[in-house]
């Protein structure tokens, strides 16, 4: 062999090992193939990167070709034979590049460069990267983009790209669906008696619970922001089976959640709307399923509330409150009124509660409606101060008149007497720049709120008492009073409450509770007094028990100031009486 072409052949052979050596070395696949025209596969090459790639040996997939089919996802191998028939037949086949699942999960990405022989046959040189760590990342980033990183609930993200679909299925499918706006109850103070890291974790166990519940394909559950949840029931045949769902959640929470060995009593409040009867639109329904929640909040918590139009009506009116409340208090638009106290024995006028009443142009706004917003929005005290006094001055003028030593009663909501030294303070001040005698002035404190914190309440009337202050107990009958405690209250008399004076004539044993009142009274040395007395025989029947004094419409419903003067002007107490003879 001439010489020339002996090295030649070596560095050919050079070439060609170094080649290999290199093709041998990369990160990928190469592989080379024939499709025959019946359908027969055979691979001629394959490198020895199978092993780590496909997780099978080159040598394997030599002998028998199917070993390399199997180590693809069953999808995805069904997806490249039927594209092996489309080869077949096509003139020039086109080059491919498909991201291919594996059997055992990982990902790769499929390249080939096929050509027809002149036999017909589709030959190509393939290559195959594994791209698994790029597509985990991938998945990573589209979790992270439509889910809640805390509790791995979706976001508001994902509601607003799925809740088109759901509709739309709804409406191809006649299906109902329902939004839930949930939130748990309580997580604030967990937070601040545990810790934020704590807290989270049990509203992590919250949302598995919820979820729990849930239909992974029908339904979908997200994370708004901080404590609340929507969750949207899909494909609903009818309204009972969302109301099913929802009934078995609350139950659930009867058990606490744990974290760690601490225990975490907890309840969830929600608010319900169903499309399309409440709304067509994701952004209608979500705000009336929210609207329902605010509205389960203020009014039962652990309870979940549907959606209504009058609901609807509720919320926007106290929201309305809500904003002017403070400027009504800043204008001097809340104003006391007036209602007599009229002792049964003599007809006289023995006291005046005050009661608040809020002056707009077209009407009188009652406090069963701006109290609560009041205490909620911290108000409470400087209504309170306005009422106590306004109401003072009226008192000491109509005193200063030579109406009579006629004490004027202004309610104290609870909040305050927990505030023990503001409310002394304020009451000291307030008499001694009215120069009200004190004992003209009597507080009302309701039962519920004397026994909440009887020590605090306590203390605070014997400071006041000690100027002449006095105080009753307001509602009573509707609390949990321990007369072991009551007696120890420096109290002057106990106000029988309305709903017992109602049914008088109807409910026997409302008629025990008031006569076993007026015992108590007796028993303790406090006067009684009924409230809401409304006819004559609420009169008679009250005045027979022994009761000592009576308000109510029978004699006046809460009046003005300028009403009350001339009725203290007017007052006949001997009329009075003889008229009710
Ligand atoms: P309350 O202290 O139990 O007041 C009695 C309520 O019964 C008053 O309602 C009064 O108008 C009403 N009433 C009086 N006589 C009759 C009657 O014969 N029949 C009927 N059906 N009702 C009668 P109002 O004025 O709407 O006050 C409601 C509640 O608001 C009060 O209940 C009191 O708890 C609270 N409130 C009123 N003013 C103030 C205030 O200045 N401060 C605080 N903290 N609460 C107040
Ligand atoms: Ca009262
Ligand atoms: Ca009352």
């Amino acid at each position: 062999m001439p010489e020339k072409t002996l090295s030649t052949a070596t560095e050919l052979l050079e070439t060609q090992t170094r080649i290999k050596e290199i093709m041998d070395a990369l990160p990928c696949l190469l592989y080379k193939g024939t499709i025959f025209k019946n359908g027969k596969i055979r691979l001629d090459h394959v490198s020895p990167s199978a092993k780590d790639i496909l997780g099978v040996s080159a040598s394997d997939i030599l002998k028998d070709s199917s070993a390399f089919y199997d180590a693809i996802s069953p999808e995805d191998r069904a997806w490249i034979f039927a594209n092996h028939k489309r080869l077949l037949a096509a003139k020039n086949p086109a080059f491919l590049d498909k991201d291919v699942r594996l059997a055992n999960g990982r990902w790769t990405r499929f390249r080939a460069y096929p050509k027809k022989d002149a036999a017909g046959n589709v030959c190509w040189n393939g290559i195959i990267f594994d791209i698994s760590e790029r597509k985990n990342a991938e998945d990573k980033l589209t979790f992270l983009a439509y889910h809640d990183p805390l509790t791995e609930v979706g976001n508001r993200e994902l509601l607003f790209k799925d809740f088109p679909g759901i509709i739309a299925a709804a409406n191809k499918n006649h299906k109902s669906i329902a939004v839930v706006s949930l939130a748990p109850d309580g997580l604030g103070q967990i937070n601040t008696t545990a810790g934020l890291a704590v807290g989270d974790k049990v509203l992590t166990k919250f949302a598995r619970r919820v979820e729990s519940f849930l239909d992974a394909k029908e339904d979908l559950f997200v994370r708004m922001a901080g404590h609340r949840f929507i969750i949207v029931l899909g494909g609903l045949s009818s309204h009972v089976s969302a109301n099913k769902k929802i009934g078995k959640i609350l139950k659930a929470f009867a058990k606490p959640i744990k974290v760690g060995m601490q225990e975490f009593e907890m309840s969830v409040t929600m608010g319900v709307s169903f499309y399309p009867v409440n709304g067509r639109t994701p952004e209608v329904l979500i705000s009336h399923a929210d609207a329902a929640l605010d509205f389960a909040k203020q009014k039962n918590r652990g309870t979940a509330f549907l959606f209504s139009e009058e609901l609807a009506f509720t919320l926007s009116r106290s929201m309305k409150l809500r904003r002017e409340l403070r400027k009504a208090l800043e204008q001097g638009d809340i104003v006391p009124y007036f209602q007599p106290q009229v002792d049964v024995k003599t007809g006289a006028i023995i006291g005046i509660e005050a009661l608040a009443r809020w002056k707009t142009a077209q009407s009188l706004i009652s406090p069963n409606e701006f109290i609560p917003i009041a205490e909620e929005y911290g108000l409470i005290a400087p209504l309170t101060w306005q009422i106590l006094k306004a109401s003072c001055i009226y008192a000491k003028r109509w005193h200063d008149k030579g109406y009579g030593a006629i004490p004027v009663a202004v309610n104290i909501s609870g909040d305050l007497f927990r505030r023990s030294k503001v409310l002394v303070k304020a009451v000291k001040s307030i008499l001694s720049e009215t120069k009200l005698p004190p004992s003209l002035l009597e507080l009302e404190l309701t039962e519920s709120a004397a026994m909440l914190d009887p020590a605090v309440a306590i203390a605070v009337l014997n400071d006041l008492e000690a100027d002449g202050v006095t105080c009753s107990i307001d509602d009573f009958g509707t609390g949990y009073s321990s007369l072991s405690v009551l007696k120890t209250f420096p109290l002057k008399k106990l106000k029988i409450d309305r709903s017992f004076i109602m049914d008088l004539n109807v409910d026997q044993s409302d008629t025990a509770i008031v006569k076993a009142t007026i015992a108590v009274g007796k028993a303790l040395n406090l006067s009684t007094l009924a409230e809401g007395v409304e006819t004559k025989y609420h009169f008679d029947v009250l005045r027979q028990m022994g009761c000592d004094a009576v308000q109510g419409y029978l004699f006046s419903c809460p009046i003005s100031a300028e009403e009350m003067e001339e009725m203290l002007k007017n007052w006949d107490a001997k009329k009075v009486l003889a008229d009710l003879k």
